[in-house]
């Protein structure tokens, strides 16, 4: 076990392509840090300058208390596994397990014990004279998990590893990685471009942006106070809503005016609201604060008019998409209200769980 510290990481890739910049985390011992962003973020980047197989143009990277910067990868104490899960086609699991243990000049029965400990913690027992064309995806995943398993590190790299399965699977394996984390207590860093994957299985996340970290934080903080515009609406699934709207002091009140509406904000929010009286800000709320039977019971929530567009009954909810004339949004609410397209209809708003962004920074204002 060891904790991970990047100081000031940096990469330039030739042609003076910026992968990342000024990036700083400290990954305690036995922590699981998912890395979450769109495609060409620079997350893979940061995943393998720790792993070695990109040389760091700027900063420190530590593991323990030892600088790797310079550490060739094979001594660097990790092992990553890859999306495209990288077997040898020609040998079994049991020698694609063995195979790095056999490199390092470890006793024979000390492999084998190893590796019959991994494939029982992974259910493979049964598979170890099979060769991966012999395997489902998810199969083939499981041995690529455990061929870092028996290597004992002191850190797991995940890249990308759920990628190729399809959807059934990748949630099985999710949860099966999840209890390896649980089991095995090592450090283990984890890049994903799946917002799921990150908040189902992150202790923390980190949320990247043109190479830069927007937000770190444990997953129900990230999705409760985002720190910016993308870091709300890259977070949760329908994504948060965002209306343009402009902020005016009516009455001694603070209102949130958008064409359709007037929204009164809470007394708690006025001090933080006050520089921007006047001005255009953006409120942002989530699905499932709108239109839901808790928004719907709550009294003093105050209320949107919008029209109908498409429903979609989800079982256990339906999502409503709904037009204000100036702005769409998602409503997820009670599976049994009857609602029709075209109709115009009422959603509440949890107004006490909202947020306001400035338009110019995207910083969270409150
Ligand atoms: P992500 O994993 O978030 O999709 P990457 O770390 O792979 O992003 O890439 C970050 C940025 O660096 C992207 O703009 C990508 O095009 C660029 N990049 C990645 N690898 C190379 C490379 N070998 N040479 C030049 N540019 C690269």
């Amino acid at each position: 076990m060891a904790r991970v510290t990047l100081e000031g990481v940096g990469k330039i890739y030739p042609g003076n392509v910026r992968a990342v910049e000024n990036f700083n985390l400290e990954i305690d011992n036995g922590e699981f840090v998912v890395m979450v962003g769109p495609s060409g973020c620079g997350k893979s980047t940061t995943l393998r300058m720790i792993a070695g197989l990109e040389e760091i143009t700027e900063g420190t990277i530590k593991i323990g208390e030892r600088v790797i910067n310079d550490v060739p990868p094979k001594d660097r104490d990790i092992a990553m596994v890859f999306q495209n899960y990288a077997l040898y086609p020609h040998m079994t699991v049991y020698d694609n397990m063995a195979f790095g243990l056999k490199l390092r000049k470890f006793k024979k029965a000390e492999i084998d014990q190893r590796v019959r400990e991994a494939s029982e913690i992974l259910g493979i027992g049964e598979l170890l004279d099979r060769r991966p064309k012999a395997l489902s995806g998810g199969q083939r995943q499981r041995v690529a998990v455990g061929r870092a398993i028996v290597r004992k590190p002191a850190v797991f790299l995940f890249d990308e590893p759920l990628s190729n399965l399809d959807a059934k699977m990748r949630v099985q394996m999710r949860t099966e990685i999840s209890r390896l984390h649980t089991r095995l207590e090592t450090t283990m860093v984890y890049v994903t471009h799946d917002q799921v994957e990150a908040m189902t299985m992150g202790d923390r996340i980190v949320v990247m942006k043109d190479g830069f970290i927007q937000q770190v934080d444990a997953p129900t903080q990230l999705y409760d106070y985002p720190a910016n515009i993308f870091v709300a609406g890259f977070i949760g699934t329908p994504p948060m809503n965002f209306f343009n709207t402009l902020l005016v002091r009516e009455e001694g009140k603070l209102l949130l005016k958008e064409d359709t509406f007037a929204i009164e904000t809470p007394a708690a929010w006025r001090e933080a609201l006050g520089p921007f009286v006047g001005k255009k800000v953006v409120f942002g709320v989530r699905p499932e604060h709108v239109g839901s039977p808790t928004a719907e019971s709550t009294p003093g929530c105050p209320k949107i008019a919008a029209g109908v567009e498409v429903i979609e009954p989800m079982g256990a909810e339906t999502y409503l998409y709904l037009n204000t004339g100036a702005n769409d949004f998602i409503a997820r609410v009670d599976s049994h209200r009857r609602s029709e397209v075209g109709e115009k209809i009422q959603v509440a708003v949890m107004i006490d769980k909202a947020h306001v962004f400035d338009p110019e920074t995207t910083k969270i204002i409150v």
